[in-house]
């Protein structure tokens, strides 16, 4: 599955338009409660799923599936007489052994959660049987609870079911992982079952549909239904599962002999291409890479409304949520979607076929995953590519505090949905590409490929993948992995240099400054001088170590963790004159991004400092060209003057249009009317993001311009253009802006939501309607208190501060109806604020 992991730094340029503060990222800590003391042991297994057969059909009116499953099973081990299923929140009204063609009921008990059956007999391991369920699953009735990563846990999804929205189309689709299957089919819901299976769907005519494997059978019915059955003949585990149905049209696509499907709505349907073109491509490099040809029989991807996560790997159907939808205009900017893509085909072989065996061993699954992300974006896009990714990722897990506490394995949590978090994802990622490194590039996919190969259609958990490394690089890796996946924290690196120009030795001081003990780290160091490069392979195994090197002369870099691999805070304290060298003569992204970041702190008062800003404004890197454009003091003349001309280059001209969106942002805050022209030609762009900076900069020297303009650009208008609409209306808008405003929040995903936001509130200290006032402030409490550990909570929280500023301020010269009024208004901001401080607080 993928996560959605929110950046606030986004909302910095339409926040600096407007005049609002920035977001907080800080983290709540949290109290370890009495659940983290359970140990979270991997099911037992007493019987084993062989087959699963379901017929379902669907009441759209009620909201209910009417499902008869064929479940056949056997003893693990030990010889049984009765029989767990999960099922949950199902009517069961019928529990039978089939005995050739009859059926035997058999007593059971169903307590809402498990049907427990006495079966007729005791069987032995080696004797099959199948159970009848015949079942109404009713996903809307069942209280369930959901987490970060999946805000819901109903396993089935009825979206639109009545067709009432007509902004929306009407679709069902399921979604499995942790354990919500069992809500829509009875079965062993654990990831240690694997299973064939057999889903016959009877559906609507006028819809198609989608679950796992080959569709094997259409059959039309009288009542203007048909019957769709689809077949999976290599076993995989309940959670994987799916069925989506709905208008979708479907772009035939081909990997080899094996076919490569696209489900997207027909609004979407042209650039189905250019979303997902990249798939038989990925297929091959993946396949290739891991020695394992994609093992199943098809793949198909689909993109569905109201998504409850990112996306999920079900096997041979991927789901998406809506954000991987995109235009060719929106692609031009970004594809938001490759990386999802990349991640959930990867779990087809990490998760899929071979599934972690609980979820304390997620990472088996997850960790992969997000390694693919880099793995994919290495190989297409560059090794620059690949590194910016990773180290985004790095950045994410260190800037979580809680984080650090947990191990990557773990067999103590609260909830096994709060196993899907920045450890088994962004850390887990990182952890695999220092292993990677450590044991080198073949002989971690030949371990890799033993892993998959011993665990094939089985389950999978971190020692076998330790053993399947161990066996082919010959190493001994349980101090890695001890430290690794079973320990948490990272080190805290700090580094400092001393160089005797009598004895020609350089010395390198190194600390480990975290709590606990030390991590052994092994790491390259280059030297360079006398215009040579020598590299130093070397460990760290006490927290404070020093190295010495004989260099013939004073080294003009000496780089630590030369191959920047290393899964840690650091800081690194050489000198200025060494991270400028750096910039230019060491090979790596992180070398560059590292040489940026000292110098930008330097940009002011050294002027070799600046040229490397200014110089770095042009790096191969449209990543680090970002960084630097954002990093820029364009405050200081002296940095403006040189940073100038550069930026208006970039503006007009830089390959990448997010860049050139970047450059228009900072031009836009010299509120200069020299720049008018460069603005008014990027109006003309395709590109939504070079728009919106356009309209910004516009709105920053002309605002009653920029007004009527958003006006002529709202019936085309998508993402970073959506964005800054809202951000002039919230300047100069009024009551009758807010349906437009209104549609842009609502179509937005979460990341574009908490960026609107504070242009919206904005404009609704201008709105005098107090029921709409209240409805919104409302919706906007409930977002921050629905996603306050991303922060969002105190982010609205400020938001309304100043809202309630802004409203008491308009008291004085209102007329009595209107104090009354806003009066009301501000009791509603009022009781909000207090809502959200209890949470914040809670
Ligand atoms: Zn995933």
């Amino acid at each position: 599955m993928k996560i959605s992991v929110l950046k606030t730094a986004g909302v910095l340029l339409f926040s600096a338009v407007i005049g609002f503060c920035h977001p907080s990222s800080a983290q709540e800590n949290k109290v370890l409660a009495p659940e983290f003391r359970i140990y979270r042991e991997t099911p037992e297994k007493i019987n084993d799923l062989v087959h699963t057969k379901l017929d379902v059909r669907f009441d759209y009116g009620k909201k209910y599936l009417y499902g008869k499953a064929w479940i056949t099973l056997k003893p693990h081990f030990y010889p049984a007489d009765s029989l767990r299923l999960d099922a949950k929140g199902m009517d069961v009204k019928k529990v039978s052994l089939i005995e050739g063609t009859k059926l035997l009921p058999l007593k059971y008990t169903y307590d809402g959660k498990y049907i427990l059956v006495r079966l007729n007999r005791t069987y032995s391991r080696n004797e099959k049987y199948t159970v009848f369920v015949d079942y109404v699953s009713k996903p809307d009735e069942l209280k369930a609870t959901g987490s970060a990563a999946i805000s819901d846990a109903k396993g089935l999804y009825f979206i639109n079911p009545d067709g009432k929205d007509p902004d929306k189309p009407v679709q069902i689709w399921t979604q499995g992982e942790t354990e919500a299957s069992s809500v829509w089919f009875p079965t062993i819901d654990k990831p240690n079952q694997k299973t064939t299976s057999e889903i016959s769907m009877t559906v609507p005519g006028k819809y198609v549909t989608l679950s796992n494997g080959k569709l094997v059978s259409q059959k039309s019915n009288t009542d203007d239904t048909r019957t769709d059955t689809w077949k999976m003949d290599l076993p995989h585990s309940p959670y994987l599962f799916m069925m989506a149905v709905g208008d979708f049209r479907i772009y035939k696509d081909k990997w080899k002999d094996k076919e490569i499907n696209y489900y997207l709505e027909p609004a979407y349907a042209p650039y189905a291409k250019e979303i997902f073109g990249n798939t038989p491509e990925m297929i091959d490099f993946f396949s290739k890479k891991l020695g394992v040809d994609f093992p199943w029989n098809k793949y198909s991807q689909v993109v569905v409304r109201d998504y409850v996560s990112g996306a999920m790997e079900n096997t041979t159907a991927t789901l998406h949520g809506e954000f991987v939808q995109a235009t060719s205009r929106e692609l031009l900017d970004e594809h938001k979607g490759e990386d999802v893509i990349a991640h959930e085909l990867f779990h087809q072989w990490f998760g899929d076929y071979v599934t972690a065996e609980s979820w304390s061993n997620l990472p088996v699954n997850e960790s992969f995953a997000d390694f693919s992300e880099l793995l994919w974006n290495e190989y297409k896009y560059g090794k620059d590519a690949g590194d910016a990714h990773g180290y985004k990722a790095m950045e994410s897990y260190l800037n979580s505090k809680p984080d650090s506490a947990k191990q990557l394995i773990r067999f103590h949590y609260r909830d096994k949905e709060d196993m899907f978090d920045l450890v088994s994802y962004q850390k887990g990622g990182r952890i695999l590409n220092m292993l990677r490194n450590y044991i080198g590039e073949d002989a971690f996919f030949k371990g890799l490929n033993l892993y998959l190969k011993q665990n094939a259609f089985k389950n999978g958990e971190a020692h076998q993948l330790r053993l399947a490394l161990e066996e082919v690089s010959g190493k001994d890796l349980n101090w890695f992995f001890n430290q690794w996946f079973f320990r948490s924290g990272h080190p805290v690196l700090k580094i400092d240099y001393a160089w005797d120009e009598v004895s020609k030795t350089q010395k390198v001081i190194l600390q480990q400054t975290q709590q606990g003990d030390v991590f052994i780290l092994p790491f390259a160091v280059d030297i360079y001088a006398g215009g040579k490069k020598i590299r130093h392979n070397v460990w760290m195994r006490e927290k404070t170590d020093t190295l010495d090197f004989a260099v013939p002369s004073k080294p003009d870099l000496v780089n630590v963790d030369a191959e920047k691999i290393l899964l840690s805070k650091k800081e690194d304290n050489k000198p200025l004159e060494q991270f400028i060298y750096q910039y230019f003569n060491a090979p790596l992204y992180l070398d560059r991004l590292e040489a940026i970041e000292a110098c930008s702190e330097k940009q002011l008062q050294n002027a070799e400092a600046r040229n490397v800003m200014i110089a770095a404004l042009k790096d191969k890197s449209q990543d680090l060209r970002i960084r630097v454009i954002n990093a820029l003091e364009l405050g200081n003349n002296q940095v403006k003057d040189a940073a100038l001309p550069v930026l208006k280059d970039l503006a007009a001209h830089d390959p990448k249009t997010l860049v050139q969106a970047a450059a228009l942002g900072a031009l836009a805050s010299f509120r200069d009317p020299a720049n008018q022209v460069l603005f008014e030609t990027g109006m003309k762009s395709r590109s939504y993001a070079v728009q919106g900076a356009s309209l910004l900069g516009m709105a920053l020297i002309t605002p009653a311009e920029a007004y009527p303009l958003a006006k002529s650009l709202e019936a085309d208008s998508r993402g970073e253009l959506a964005k800054a609409i809202v951000t002039v209306y919230a300047l100069k808008g009024s009551t009758v802006d807010l349906p437009f405003v209104e549609k842009a929040y609502n179509n937005a995903e979460l990341q574009s939501k908490v960026e609107m936001a504070p242009a919206y509130i904005n404009l609704l200290s201008r709105v005098n309607n107090t029921a709409l006032v209240k409805e919104r402030v409302s919706g906007f409490k409930d977002l921050g208190i629905k996603y306050k550990q991303y922060g969002i909570d105190k982010f609205i929280l400020s938001l309304f501060e100043r809202l309630k500023q802004e409203k008491e301020a308009q008291l004085s010269s209102a007329s009595p109806e209107v104090k009354e009024q806003l009066n009301q208004q501000i009791a509603a901001i009022v009781s909000s604020i207090r809502e959200l401080q209890k949470s914040t607080e809670g």
